[in-house]
């Protein structure tokens, strides 16, 4: 049978890169063995389950690409089977009511603590015939006493648990509502999920459900717990060392190819390679090759690389993620040149996409006063000559490419007899309003025809002002 994956985040926050990741193990595994990655809202926990949040994972899956190829399934629709099966259970004495108050839970606890113990519900209702009255029993899960529960985990290797250290689980709630771990195992195995891949976080809960599994008469899938990302500081990755959040990511400039290239090397690798093309990634993953150490997040890696990926990717696909961006950022991407240009151009220059836009103000709006310093240093009257006549030259020039520019730039400094710096310094703050940008050439391109003519008479203007003044 094909293989089944899924991801089933609790909509109690964003999408956090932890998430993401595991996502894209669930996507790759499914996608490299030609199977089916089903997308399962756990959405059970009404009063920390938000809209906004379900809102927020389907956004970051899809700005990821991360489709699924089932789903969005949602636990809140489930409620139903979840009773059918919760009744099959207490009807075959494999789930049984408990009444136990909370204090006497409470008090049991700090008995067993003191004593040494691991706290563990110690069965007082499993055999009770009468239970207490005007108590809203729990339903609790009848878990084997003896014997362990063993199974292969594909990245941590063998996992034993001895099944007295696993006490009976609840099940459900007072109110009937199923819990997490009895919900999980029916959605999976309804589902047909095959293997398992989630946080090891989750690593205590799997013997119990294998044993909720054999209570059903199903057989258990694979499983595969993948390790925490920590922080650069080795403690468990968090708000203080970042952005967490995949939208937050998007925000800062990021590109979803980069980050999840990123992702998938935290934990897994291949040699010595670090980029990955999207076909790499699925031919080449493995979820058994899976580190079982906690890898830490490495900012400046993300940041290579997705450096690497605005070069390197069609311009095309840079340019989605871009004019989002320069929206977002107050600029209008109808005022300037085309965004494929002004990435073949401005890729190398800069790390994230919000960064690229702040390198190119000057393509989409006009600047108001020419950066002081600059302006001193390169708008003097010696630069008058050149500017004057490189503006009649473009003036005429119909063929506005960087390889004519470059000619014509050029031209003038040879016939003027000047250093190239004497004519592209001056021009740069005339087109630019400041001292940093691109080569001469494509300044001039990204700038366009009509606008470099223009801002080169004002700074023309502005150096005949100076002049007067002297
Ligand atoms: N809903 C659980 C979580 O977000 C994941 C459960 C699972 O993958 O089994 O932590």
């Amino acid at each position: 049978m094909a293989i089944r994956t899924r991801f089933a985040p609790s909509p109690t926050g964003f999408l956090h890169v932890g998430g993401a990741r595991t996502a894209l193990f669930c996507w790759l595994q499914a996608r490299k063995e030609a199977g089916t990655f089903i997308l399962r809202i756990e959405d059970t926990d009404l009063e920390r389950s938000t809209e906004a949040s379900v809102e927020a994972i389907l956004q970051g899956m899809a700005w990821l690409g991360l489709q699924e190829d089932e789903g969005p399934y949602y636990q809140s629709q489930r409620f139903e089977r979840y009773t059918e099966v919760l009744e099959q259970l207490r009807s075959q004495g494999l789930a049984y009511p408990c009444t136990c108050s909370k204090e006497r839970l409470e008090a049991l606890r700090a008995e067993q603590m003191a004593a040494g113990l691991k706290p563990r519900y110690d069965g007082r209702c499993r055999d009770r015939e009468v239970l207490d009255e005007g108590v809203a029993p729990v339903m609790r899960f009848r878990n084997p006493t003896d014997g362990e529960v063993v199974f292969h985990d594909q990245v941590r290797g063998p996992v034993r648990f001895a099944n007295e250290e696993l006490d009976d689980l609840v099940i459900a709630r007072p109110d009937g509502s199923p819990t997490y771990n009895f919900c999980v195992v029916v959605d999976d195995m309804d589902m047909e999920i095959s293997l398992v891949i989630r946080g090891d976080d989750h690593i205590n809960n799997t013997p119990r459900q294998i044993n909720i599994y054999h209570a059903l008469g199903a057989t258990p899938p694979d499983f595969a717990h993948v390790p925490m990302i920590l922080g650069e500081d080795g403690a468990r990755l968090s708000k203080r060392h970042g952005a967490v959040s995949v939208l937050q990511y998007r925000e800062l400039g990021y590109l979803p190819h980069a980050l999840l290239n990123y992702l998938v090397r935290l934990g897994w690798s291949h040699g010595d390679q670090e980029v990955f093309t999207r076909e790499e990634m699925i031919e080449l993953f493995d979820i058994e090759a899976v580190n079982r150490k906690a890898a830490a997040f490495d900012h400046e890696k993300l940041k290579w690389l997705n450096q690497h990926w605005m070069k390197t990717l069609p311009p095309e696909e840079v340019a989605v993620e871009l004019q989002p961006q320069l929206e977002r950022l107050g600029l209008d991407p109808a005022q300037g040149p085309p965004l494929e240009d002004l990435i073949s151009v401005q890729a190398e220059r800069v790390q994230t996409l919000v960064e690229l836009v702040e390198a190119s103000r000057w393509c989409f709006e006009d600047f108001e006063d020419f950066d002081v310093g600059a302006a001193k240093k390169h708008l003097r009257p010696v630069a008058a000559e050149p500017l004057q006549a490189l503006r009649e030259r473009l003036q005429a020039l119909d063929d506005w490419t960087p390889e004519a520019l470059d000619v014509a730039v050029k031209a003038v400094v040879a016939e003027l007899e000047i250093g190239f710096g004497k004519l592209a310094q001056p021009l740069r703050v005339a087109l630019t309003g400041a001292g940093m940008s691109p080569s001469i050439d494509q300044t001039l391109w990204l700038v366009g025809k009509g606008r470099s003519l223009e801002r080169m008479e004002r700074a023309l203007a502005f150096i005949a002002a100076r002049a007067a003044q002297a």
